[in-house]
């Protein structure tokens, strides 16, 4: 028996996500007494394969072929269904990311798996049952659930589970997959980058901008802040239904949902349905104006104050160190 973690790249490189998933299965399987296997879909060196061990995977199987260079949902869910029954993975775990929201119930369906979407923790094992804690109702809850199946599968959180190395190492095996052209009918053709910057949903510090800004023209402050930080930039959604901010950059429940270890919320209420894509963030720093906006509820530091007075002075004290 064994468990099989689905790791993602882009354009060959792992994302953070990929090394978090893998060491929240090297957890599981130190519990279970199995053994960890990878599993990469698309063009990525064997010098990147190996990497994988070090997280805890003893095997990486490698997907590798022209069709399955762009993520295609069907069929990277056949391909993982497949490979969970050839190894005869008990669990399957993968990153609740866009792709593997798609993916998951798609490979729970096919090995008949019971699914945890959203996972928060590392589940506690009773023989076959796993209890454990996810975030719920587009994360305005949190929710404890057993999965009491054969075969589970646990989709986590991107940044909700620490990257732990273990010094270990791989073997890489090529993985040649029954491929039916019915898991083609649709292709992506091409992907492009919409942006250089830090990807959102995996950022690790965010800044992020509401309508207290007043205008698209005053989000230089914000970017500033972000660039000292190394951070992403996000914004409320009536930011970007006006255009003020690309729609990639809103969060909330209608937006992405992110789990950063700082999220800096600026001139933002913090309606329900934005705290909805933010209250899993480890720390919450609120700036605003309004002493009884609802954000610094659930703030961790606030500061009242204009955005336009405080920011500039905290990216200038923050540049001194
Ligand atoms: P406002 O509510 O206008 O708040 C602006 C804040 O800025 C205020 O708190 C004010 O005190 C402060 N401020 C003003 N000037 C300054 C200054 N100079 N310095 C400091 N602070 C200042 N919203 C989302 O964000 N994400 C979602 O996914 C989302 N989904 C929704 C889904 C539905 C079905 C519905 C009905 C609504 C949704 N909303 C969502 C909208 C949400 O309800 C709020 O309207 C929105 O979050 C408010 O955005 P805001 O905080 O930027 O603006």
């Amino acid at each position: 028996m064994s468990i099989l973690v689905y790791v993602e790249n882009i354009e060959g490189d792992f994302k953070k996500s990929a090394f978090e998933v893998v060491s929240y299965a090297k957890a599981i399987a130190d519990q279970t007494g199995d053994s960890l296997t990878a599993i990469s879909i698309g063009q990525v060196a064997d010098e990147n394969l190996s990497k994988l061990g070090n997280y805890g995977a003893s095997k990486v199987l490698n997907v590798q072929n022209e069709q399955l260079k762009n993520f295609v949902n069907k069929a990277y869910g056949s391909i993982l269904a497949e490979a969970a029954k050839s190894e005869q993975a008990k669990v399957v775990v993968l990153s609740n990311s866009f792709s593997g929201k798609g993916l998951a119930p798609r490979i729970a369906t096919k090995l008949n798996a019971a699914l945890a979407d959203g996972a928060i923790e590392l589940p506690e094992i009773s023989g076959d049952t796993f209890k454990l804690k996810k975030s719920a109702f587009s994360s305005k809850a949190f929710a404890t659930e057993e999965l009491t199946t054969a075969v589970k599968v646990i989709a986590v959180n991107p940044n909700s589970y620490e990257v732990k190395e273990t010094g270990g190492s791989a073997t890489i095996e090529s993985f040649t997959p029954s491929l039916n052209q019915d898991d083609f009918s649709v292709i992506v053709k091409e992907i492009v980058r919409a942006t250089d910057k830090i990807s959102l949903p995996e950022a690790e510090i965010v800044v992020s901008a509401g309508r207290g800004l007043k205008g698209p023209e005053n989000w230089g402050i914000i970017e500033e802040l972000a660039e000292v930080l190394g951070a992403a930039t996000a914004c409320s959604k009536p930011v970007s239904d006006a255009d003020w901010r690309p729609h990639s950059e809103h969060v909330g429940q209608t937006g992405i949902v992110v789990s950063p270890n700082l999220y800096i919320a600026i001139g933002i209420s913090g309606a329900i349905q934005h705290l909805a894509g933010v209250s899993s963030s480890k720390t919450i720093v609120v700036i605003n104006k309004d002493p009884e906006a609802p954000f610094f509820k659930v703030a961790d530091y606030g500061i009242v104050g204009d955005a336009f007075e405080v920011v500039p002075k905290l990216t200038e004290a923050l540049k001194k160190f």
